[in-house]
C-alpha cells in the first residue's frame, strides 16, 4: 500500500493522517488477518473516508473489513451534525441489512430426527432468491406506505408476532424520521411484492443450537443454555432499500458538487447532514430501514409457523421468544461523549453492529444490565457468536463491532474453487443441512469464502469492544 500503516497493539493498527485526510484511520485486526485487508482496497477506503468534511476522531475498521462501494465493508464513521455529511456509500445498497436471533426450550438432542423436515419446511414457507415473491402477502401502495413509517410495529398490527418482539428490536424496529414522500416510483414498485423475502444467497434462515457458553449468567439473561435450539435470520430491506440506494447515489453526485466537496472517490459522494438532500435521504434510508425490521418481522413468524407445524407444538409451548434484532447498515443519529463532551453525531455502521453498554438507555430493559446483544453470524459451516456490547465500543467505535466474519474470496474466485464439489454434501457431511435457490449461491456461500469468524470475534473480544457470550454452530440453512 501506498499509506504507511502502523501497528498499535495486538488487536489495531493506525493508518496515520496525511495529506488532505481529516482524521486517522484505524484498523481493527490480527496480525494473521492483516493480510486479508492488503489484499484489497479496504486500507485505502478507511483512508478515503478519512477525507470527508466534518468526520470525528477516526474512520474506523472493524475485523471483518473487505472494500465496498466507497466505504469498507465493516467500515464506521462518525460526522458532526453541522461540519458533516451523510453519505448513502457509508450505508450501503442493502440498507439496514441485518441480523436476528430467536432462542427456543428444545435441545438439539429433542430435534435431531427432525432437521430435515425443518429446513424443507422452511425453504417452503419462505421465499428465497434474488427476485423472490410472496404470493399471498399483496401490498397496496397505501400499505406499503404505512410499513414504511411504521416498521415492525405494522407487522404485530397484522399478526405477525407480538408486542413483546417489538422491545428486543434496535429501535423498537422503526427508525424515526421515515418520509414516504421521497421515495421513487421505481422503489415502492419493488418494494411491494418482496416484503416477506429473503432475498439473494448471503442472507438467510438458520437453526442453530448452543455449543459453548462462555458467561453462563449473560447467556441466561439472553434466554441461551447449552445445547438449546436457536434460530437465526439475516436479511434486509430487499430491492426497495437498493433502489433507494440507487436514486440517492445520483442526488448525492449532484449534491457534493453544488455544495463544494472533494471527493477521492465519487463512490464517497453525500451532502452535508442538514442540507435538503442529506435530510431527504435521512428519510428515505429510514423508510428503507422500517422496511427490512418489517421484513424481519414477518420472516421470524413464519419460522415459528413453520416449527408449529413441523414440531406439533405452538411457539408459546416452544419458547421461540425473540433475543435480539441489529441492524448492520445504517446511519443513525446517536450522542457520544467526545472529548469529554457529549454531542450528538451521525454514525455511519456499513457491514457494522451497534453495541451499547450496560445500563444504555437504548438497550432494553430486560438487557440493561448486560448490555445489548450483538449478533455475528459466522457461515453456514463454521459457527456463530453471540456477543454484548460494552464501555469501550462507547468511547472507541462509537458504540460498534463487526458484523460477521467478512468475505475472503470473491463471488468468482469461491465458484471457481468450489467446481466438481457437491458443496451441500460436504455440508451434511459436517453435519449442517443446507437447502439453497441458486445453483451458483452455495460455491458462493461455502465456509471458505469467509474468514474464520472465530479469529474476527476474538479481536473484537480482546480489544474490548465487545465480550464473547455464547457460540452457536448450524445445523440446518436455507439460503437465497
Ligand atoms: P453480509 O451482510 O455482509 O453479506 O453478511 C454478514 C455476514 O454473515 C458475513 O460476513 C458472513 O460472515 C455471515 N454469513 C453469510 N452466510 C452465512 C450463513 O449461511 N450462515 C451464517 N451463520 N453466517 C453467514
Ligand atoms: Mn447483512
Ligand atoms: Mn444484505
Amino acid at each position: 500500500p501506498k499509506f504507511r500503516i502502523e501497528k498499535i497493539d495486538d488487536c489495531r493498527w493506525r493508518i496515520p493522517q496525511t495529506g488532505k485526510m481529516q482524521v486517522d484511520g484505524i484498523v481493527y485486526t490480527s496480525e494473521r488477518m492483516l493480510p486479508h485487508l492488503q489484499q484489497d482496497d479496504t486500507l485505502k477506503q478507511v483512508a478515503n473516508v478519512a477525507h470527508l468534511p466534518g468526520i470525528i476522531q477516526h474512520s474506523l475498521a472493524m475485523p471483518d473489513a473487505h472494500s465496498g462501494y466507497g466505504f469498507p465493508i465493516g467500515g464506521v464513521a462518525a460526522f458532526d451534525m453541522d461540519e458533516g455529511v451523510i453519505s448513502p456509500g457509508g450505508v450501503g445498497y442493502d440498507i439496514n441489512c441485518g441480523v436476528r436471533l430467536m432462542r427456543s426450550n428444545l435441545s438439539y438432542h429433542e430435534i435431531e430426527g427432525h432437521i430435515r423436515d425443518l429446513v424443507a419446511a422452511l425453504f417452503q414457507n419462505i421465499p428465497c432468491g434474488v427476485g423472490s415473491k410472496r404470493k399471498d402477502l399483496k401490498l397496496s401502495a397505501n400499505t406499503e406506505r404505512q410499513v414504511l413509517t411504521k416498521g415492525a410495529e405494522w407487522a404485530v398490527a397484522q399478526g405477525f408476532g407480538s408486542e413483546r418482539d417489538i422491545l428486543h428490536i434496535e429501535e423498537h424496529g422503526c427508525i424515526a424520521g421515515a418520509n414516504p414522500e421521497v421515495i421513487s416510483k421505481r422503489a415502492y414498485e419493488r418494494g411491494r411484492p418482496q416484503l416477506g423475502t429473503l432475498g439473494s444467497g448471503n442472507h438467510f434462515v438458520e437453526i442453530d443450537y448452543v455449543e459453548e457458553v462462555f458467561d453462563s449468567q449473560i447467556a441466561a439473561t439472553l434466554g441461551l443454555e447449552k445445547d438449546h435450539i436457536a434460530i437465526t435470520v439475516h436479511t434486509g430491506s430487499r430491492g426497495f432499500g437498493y433502489q433507494v440506494c440507487d436514486d440517492f447515489l445520483q442526488e448525492m453526485l449532484k449534491a457534493s458538487q453544488k455544495y463544494g466537496i472533494e471527493l477521492p472517490d465519487r463512490q464517497l459522494c453525500c451532502a452535508p447532514i442538514h442540507s435538503e438532500e442529506g435530510q431527504r435521504y435521512f428519510a428515505a434510508m429510514a423508510c428503507a430501514a422500517n422496511y427490512a425490521f418489517t421484513n424481519r418481522q414477518i420472516i421470524t413468524h413464519w419460522v415459528r409457523e413453520t416449527f408449529e407445524r413441523v414440531l406439533e407444538r405452538t411457539p408459546q409451548e416452544l419458547q421461540m421468544d425473540l433475543v435480539y434484532d441489529v441492524a448492520h447498515n445504517i446511519a443513525k443519529f446517536e450522542t457520544h461523549l467526545i472529548d469529554g463532551k457529549e454531542r450528538k453525531v451521525c454514525v455511519h455502521r456499513k457491514g457494522a453492529t451497534r453495541a451499547f453498554p450496560p445500563g444504555h438507555i437504548e438497550v432494553p430493559e430486560a438487557y440493561r444490565a448486560i448490555g445489548q446483544p450483538v449478533l455475528i453470524p459466522g457461515d453456514m459451516g463454521r459457527c456463530s457468536y453471540v456477543l454484548v456490547g460494552t464501555e469501550d465500543a462507547m468511547s472507541d467505535t462509537f458504540g460498534s463491532t463487526c458484523h460477521g466474519a467478512g468475505r475472503m474470496l470473491s463471488r468468482t474466485a469461491a465458484k471457481k474453487q468450489a467446481k466438481g464439489r457437491a458443496i451441500w454434501r460436504e455440508m451434511e457431511d459436517q453435519g449442517v443441512i443446507v437447502r439453497s435457490d441458486g445453483r451458483a449461491t452455495l460455491a458462493e456461500e461455502m465456509p471458505e469464502a469467509y474468514k474464520d469468524v472465530s479469529e474476527v470475534v476474538d479481536v473484537v473480544h480482546h480489544s474490548g469492544i465487545s465480550r464473547k457470550i455464547v457460540k452457536l454452530r448450524p445445523i440446518g440453512v436455507i439460503k437465497g
